[in-house]
């Protein structure tokens, strides 16, 4: 996403959903105190925020809000601060788990050493964020703790995997400027491990949330994980940022066909040549352009375990037939049985409750 609607002609007041607390919408407007022409309300700060509730005509299609949404103000009660969304404009990206819409990029973490740089690790991290279809943006921090060779040794290896990684030193106060710069007008997402410099950054890039949620706990991914809901931070350049909660192993739920194009070196291959057949998972199939010699191939073809393992699990949930097992009963005839170990927990209609415990119960008749 790079442009954004700033204001339709129509006048309306724009805005962006920074939280969504309740059956409230925090929304930062795009217009600041100065522009909001005969009003004058020197209390306000710019940029102008409202406290708005959903219009009933959104509840009552099913569009839900949610943060990074652009919506259509009503009503501003200047005084009161409060609004009123009467529309969402369409969503130019969705991402879950955080649940933010209109992410332009992930802002990737991790640290040169303490923790220590995990290849395997960091490939995961990066293959999720591929998947989620935003721009990906790797930071390491710590750059302060390894020599510049080691840093070029670094930089050599992940330019082979298709990344060209910023260093940075969060204690230094080494290239925040240029991450900055990557991080204004546009909205941002950060992840990565715990303990590579995540909340001494955002305090850094955000010297006023400091303010702002030490009240709760201190430390903006603290306030986070108790309060467990998302929200937009302003960056003084003018971008939007957001913090997820520290996890060290993402899951990998993508389709085992999807995999190979979040290694970019990989994608690359595919850009110029194509496997022999076009369902090719790139593992022992003949003329294919993707098998060897590369250095992530050995992360691909584990991750692709792990996708068709996600991807069985997925189909067994849907398609209650494969929730019955093939159980040999003598002189060759097989007949289904229920798979009794599963502890997946599924919404069973009732006629197929009441069809199964028939055919349960007729079983020691034949
Ligand atoms: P988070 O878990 O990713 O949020 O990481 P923290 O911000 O809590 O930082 C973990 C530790 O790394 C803290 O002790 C920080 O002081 C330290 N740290 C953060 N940035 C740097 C850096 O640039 N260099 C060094 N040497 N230490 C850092
Ligand atoms: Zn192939």
């Amino acid at each position: 996403m790079t442009t954004v609607e700033t204001m339709s002609t129509n006048g309306q007041l724009l805005g962006t959903v920074l939280a969504v607390q309740a059956n409230f919408y925090r929304v930062q407007l795009d217009v600041g105190v100065g522009e909001i022409g005969e009003l004058d309300y020197p209390h306000f700060s710019h940029p102008l925020m409202l406290l708005c509730t959903r219009r009933t005509r959104l509840k009552k299609i099913g569009q839900q809000v949610m943060v990074g949404d652009r919506v259509v103000v009503d009503e501003p009660d200047w005084a009161g601060g409060r609004g009123a969304i009467s529309n969402v404009l369409p969503r130019e990206s969705l991402l879950d788990r955080p649940a933010i819409a209109n992410v332009d990029q992930i802002l990737l973490a991790f640290a040169v050493t303490d923790p220590p740089l995990e290849p395997y690790q960091l490939s995961r991290f990066l293959v999720k964020a591929e998947s989620t279809d935003v721009d990906v943006l790797l930071c390491l921090n710590k750059s302060d703790l390894v020599s510049p060779e080691e840093q070029q040794k670094i930089s050599d290896r992940l330019l082979g995997w298709g990344y060209k990684p910023l260093f940075m030193s969060v204690q230094n106060g080494i290239n925040i400027d240029e991450l900055l710069n990557h991080l204004n007008n546009k909205i941002t997402v950060i992840a990565g491990p715990s303990g590579v410099g995540k909340s001494s950054l955002i305090n850094v890039l955000i010297p006023t949330l400091n303010l702002r949620v030490g009240e709760v706990s201190g430390k903006l991914a603290r306030g986070r994980h108790t309060t467990r809901h998302t929200e937009l931070f302003e960056l003084p350049g003018g971008g939007l940022l957001a913090d997820t909660p520290g996890f060290n192993q993402p899951d990998l739920d993508c389709s085992p066909e999807e995999l190979i194009y979040y290694f970019p070196e990989a994608r690359q291959r595919l850009a110029v040549a194509s496997c022999r057949f076009s369902d090719c998972l790139h593992r022992d199939e003949p003329d294919c352009v993707v098998q060897g010699d590369w250095e992530r191939y050995e992360h691909y073809l584990e991750f692709l375990d792990q996708a068709i393992a996600h991807q069985t699990q997925m189909h067994e949930q849907a398609d209650p037939e494969s929730t019955m097992k093939i159980k040999s009963k003598g002189k060759g005839k097989q007949q289904y049985e229920p798979k009794l170990e599963s502890k997946k927990y599924r919404r069973v209609s009732r006629k197929t409750q009441v069809q199964e415990l028939e055919q349960l119960y007729r079983e020691p008749e034949d």
